[in-house]
């Protein structure tokens, strides 16, 4: 099997093995790692479609993590993957109105976070041990309310390692923040700041390149290290799923072998559906890779015109995860349609950090074709949830609902009627208020915990272990604090003041 190294999409560093990648998270000049070539399966579909969930993650993660041995990957897999997951698929699938909504959200917070969330601290621990590195790991990530959660939950207590989560205090829906307030664990540390994702996202980018403090840290026994969608750890567990999905439809005689599906994936950093593209690379044979977006359509202007553009209004939606405006992983496919060239990509990330925009060339264009940008307003989100639930019984959250929503029109403009799998990134049960809401304005009147009763109780769906947890559960962090102040609060949990 060819070892895959991982380069930088910003410059011509030295590659480095996958266990370094998910050590660093970043490269050294701010750019992304990216596999030196994306391998191919070496399984056929027939051959993945009879196995379970932790086989076909073996057979996708291996052909990535080349450094891993069969011990140690199999073994990152299995604590992973187990009864933290309420389904023994780990991903079912469901089938309505004609469509196969993948469940990414049956781990310990109910959303999809957990499908990489869960198996990146032995991902990094591995690697800790492979790199003979003595420092605790401190894992210092920004979140828009689900990754928070996620990376507390697969962290918490996990030996040799912190965990620092900072969190818009006025951008996460009431249970993703309670979710994380209340996370126990010595080694987590939950702060809210006063801003949105982004002023996270850039706040910690600045301590990751902040020299004197790495120093400090070292010689205080510690190094940082990224959970955020950008660690090509989270990257490579995300490929597994739309393997996996594909190969259901293919064990059920939905679909027959070789035989094309299109995916629709609702849209934030990028990350998800960026999965989906290196999936389609190794020669799973997706056809459309459609992006939904929220109001914060970004995504949806660059893919239509070419140009990206993060100059507009910040618009909090019903579909918090997806409010982004700097969709990080983007990079890596600007990257790859610039024919591999770190230079083209520099420039024109350079200017995304200047002047907030840049306009990618023709050609580049033009290798975007697999690609469909759409994107659903509030109204159109709330009617997806609706029409659905009345359909067929089945609710959705409301960023499964800009997906599906999205994937209405993208069949009307175009009569496609390809197969296609819609990857569900919540449980309507992390986003009970907007998704009741948009089911019958009656239920506005009613408390959250009310709502996920009766949530339950249309939905004929138990309420998740997740969520019966924090009904009760007390407030085990309340630091608040200013962009600015985000590298004090970092000594201070560290105890470097
Ligand atoms: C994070 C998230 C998304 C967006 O995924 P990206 O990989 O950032 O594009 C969508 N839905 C939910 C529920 C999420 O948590």
């Amino acid at each position: 099997m060819k070892e895959v190294l991982y380069k930088s999409t910003r410059s011509n560093l030295e590659p480095v093995s996958a266990s370094v990648a998910i050590l660093k998270g970043l490269t050294e000049d701010g750019g992304l790692f990216v596999p030196d070539h994306i391998p191919a399966l070496d399984k056929s579909l027939g051959e993945l479609a009879a196995m379970d969930y932790r086989e076909v993650a073996y057979e996708v993660m291996k052909l990535y993590l080349t450094d891993f041995t069969e011990e140690e990957l199999k073994g990152c897999i299995a604590k992973a993957y187990d009864g933290k997951f309420d389904s023994e698929a780990i991903v079912p699938m469901a089938e309505a109105e004609g469509a196969y909504f993948l469940e990414l959200f049956h781990g310990a917070t109910i959303a999809f976070k957990d499908m990489a969330l869960s198996i990146l601290p032995h991902l990094l621990t591995t690697s800790a041990r492979k790199n003979q590195i003595r420092n605790e790991i401190v894992i210092l990530t920004a979140t828009s309310g689900d990754t928070g959660k996620a990376a507390l939950a697969g962290f918490a207590e996990v030996e040799g390692t912190r965990i620092v989560v900072f969190y818009p205090k006025d951008g996460v829906s009431p249970i993703q923040e309670k979710q994380m307030v209340t996370q126990k664990g010595d080694n987590t540390f939950v702060v809210g700041i006063r801003g949105n994702f982004d002023d996270a996202q850039t706040g910690v980018k600045k301590i990751f390149s902040d020299r004197e403090l790495a120093a400090r840290m070292d010689a205080g026994g510690f190094q940082l290290s990224s959970a955020n969608s950008i660690n090509i750890g989270r990257l490579v567990p995300q490929i597994v799923y739309y393997v996996y999905a594909y190969t259901r439809l293919l064990a059920e005689g939905k679909i027959q072998e070789g035989q094309r599906i299109n995916v629709v994936v609702p849209t934030g950093n990028f990350g998800n559906i960026l999965a989906a593209y290196y999936a389609r690379n190794m020669g799973l044979p997706i056809g459309r890779l459609i992006c939904a977006s929220n109001d914060n359509k970004v995504l949806y202007d660059f893919f239509r015109t070419g140009v990206y553009d993060r100059n507009r209004e910040f618009v909090l939606t019903s579909s918090p995860s997806m409010d982004i405006l700097i969709s990080s992983n983007l990079e890596r496919l600007i990257y790859r349609i610039a024919g591999d060239d770190p230079e083209q990509n520099a420039r024109l990330m350079a200017a995304l950090g200047g002047q907030g925009r840049y306009e990618i060339t023709g050609q580049m264009r033009e290798l975007l074709q697999d690609f469909y940008g759409g994107y659903a307003t509030e109204e159109e989100t709330a009617a997806a949830i609706r029409r659905i639930y009345e359909a067929c019984g089945y609710v959705i959250d409301t960023h499964t609902a800009v997906a599906a929503s999205v994937y209405g029109k993208y069949m009307e403009e175009t009569g496609d009627r390809t197969p296609t799998v819609i990857a569900s990134t919540a449980s309507p049960f992390k986003f009970t208020r907007s998704v009741m809401n948009a089911i019958d304005h009656k239920y506005d009147s009613m408390t959250d915990f009310e709502l996920v009763d009766e949530l339950s109780r249309i939905a004929n769906v138990t309420v998740p272990a997740a969520i019966e947890e924090i009904r009760n559960a007390p407030v085990l962090h309340d630091n608040i604090c200013e962009v600015d102040e985000m590298p004090d609060l970092v000594k201070k949990f560290l105890n470097l003041q």
